[in-house]
């Protein structure tokens, strides 16, 4: 039986290189960078001013103050967007809005709260303080300079990374390809839902969280109809799944009954398979095999050892086929509000419930068949073979969503 690490590296290294497109940067949000990228112009492009008020040069007021105002001359205004070709000269001062370009000649902007305006004099503003040069300016290049790299290789863009590649003016972007997932369940007591069930069946349920999972990892998954256990039917499908993706995703019929169809099959069409279990509870009986640049994550059947199994083994996989560099899910840490006992000698994956403040309790009974407590969990637990982590402890909780 593999250890986790072992079993995710061997994942790892089946992973084919990962292929590029090129996308709008509108359509790529959560797609994985497969290129760097250089920043063409300054950010901002031209020195402009942070306020509402008014451009000036801060020797001209430098004596002003509430009892003593300085007036000076207006010389004109400058809007956002436009351009502005004449000086401020000695004892002017331009009217300039947040944004807009700074005129030459000027070394600062006075918002707009620190001046008087009288009615009688319209071409004149009364300065009521004075003022540091280069205040209330932002400098051209201040925020990224040109040749900056402002996206990495690898990188997963979110909606904040957008924002800079627009403010650098980048209209299309290379990313990985994404894989397209097929999704097989296998099981003859599993029924779709809106049929009756029979005494013996139940509503077939891991491809209801599996797709969402694969399309939150960047797959495009394509669900197959439910498989009944025979090694015909396992093989009809498990052929026409693989040859319409890139990655073959099934559930169930990896264990050691023999009604588990799923090795046999996968090996019968010329799959080879890698390594069958892991040391981890829930999610032992996990299968990984290759045909050629294809790959077989073939998941337990019990709902949350498919879930967890997804998340450690495929989920990386899944990442890493597109280019993505940190393939690990994201954690937080938290404090055990109860002890968490693990007596077994795998790794137990906890399902946790995490709450506001950072607290964690267990999010009810871990039986890997029991899907309420996976509904009330956020996040999971590692918790360690044949240890108990004590009340108050530290813990990392893993999360996917
Ligand atoms: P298996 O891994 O096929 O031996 O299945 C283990 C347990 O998980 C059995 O109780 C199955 O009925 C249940 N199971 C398998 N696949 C699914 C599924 N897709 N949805 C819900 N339960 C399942
Ligand atoms: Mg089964």
């Amino acid at each position: 039986m593999l250890e986790l690490e072992q079993a995710l590296a061997t994942i790892l290294a089946s992973v084919p290189a990962p292929k590029s497109e090129l996308v709008s940067l509108a359509a790529a949000h959560r797609r994985v960078m497969a290129e760097k990228i250089l920043m063409q112009t300054d950010l901002p492009p031209f020195d402009n001013s942070s306020m509402d008020g008014y451009a000036v040069r801060a020797r001209d007021i430098s004596s002003a103050s509430p009892q003593n105002p300085i007036s000076l001359a207006l010389a004109g205004k400058i809007a956002t967007g436009e351009t502005f070709h004449g000086e401020i000269s000695a004892g002017q001062c331009i009217r300039i809005f947040t944004g807009s370009i700074l005129p030459s000649g000027a070394d600062a902007v006075v918002m707009q709260e620190d001046t008087q305006l009288e009615a009688t004099r319209p071409r004149e503003v009364l300065f009521l303080d004075a003022i540091k040069p280069w205040e209330n300016i932002r400098f051209h290049g201040e925020d990224v300079k040109r040749g900056a790299a402002i996206a990495a290789a690898g990188e997963i863009l979110g909606a904040a990374q957008m924002a800079l590649l627009a403010g650098g003016g980048v209209t299309e972007v290379k990313v990985g390809r994404r894989p397209t997932v097929t999704l097989l369940a296998t099981g003859s007591e599993l029924k779709e839902a809106g049929s009756a069930l029979a005494p013996g069946q139940i509503y077939e349920s891991n491809r209801a969280a599996l797709a969402p999972l694969i399309a939150l990892a960047g797959g495009v998954p394509k669900i197959f109809p439910i498989i009944p256990d025979s090694t015909e039917a396992t093989r009809a499908a498990l052929s026409r799944a693989s040859s319409e993706c890139d990655v073959v995703i099934t559930c169930g019929g990896v264990s050691v009954g023999e009604m588990d169809f799923v090795k046999s099959a996968f090996e019968e069409q010329g799959g080879q398979l890698q390594f069958w279990k892991v040391a981890i509870k829930p999610g032992k009986p996990f299968v990984f095999g290759r045909h050629g640049e294809k790959l077989l994550f073939g998941l337990p059947g019990n709902p949350v050892s498919a879930f967890v199994t997804f998340l450690l083994l495929a989920r990386p996989a899944l990442l890493r086929w597109q280019g993505a560099a940190r393939v690990d899910l994201s954690a937080s840490s938290g404090v055990l509000t109860e002890p968490f006992s693990n007596p077994d000698k795998r790794r137990h994956f906890m399902r946790v419930a995490v709450d506001e403040k950072g607290g964690v309790r267990s999010a009810g009974t871990q039986a890997s068949h029991v899907l309420s407590s996976l509904a009330l969990a956020n996040g999971l637990v590692d918790v360690p073979p044949e240890t108990t982590l004590s009340a108050g402890m530290t813990v990392q909780v893993l999360r996917w969503e």
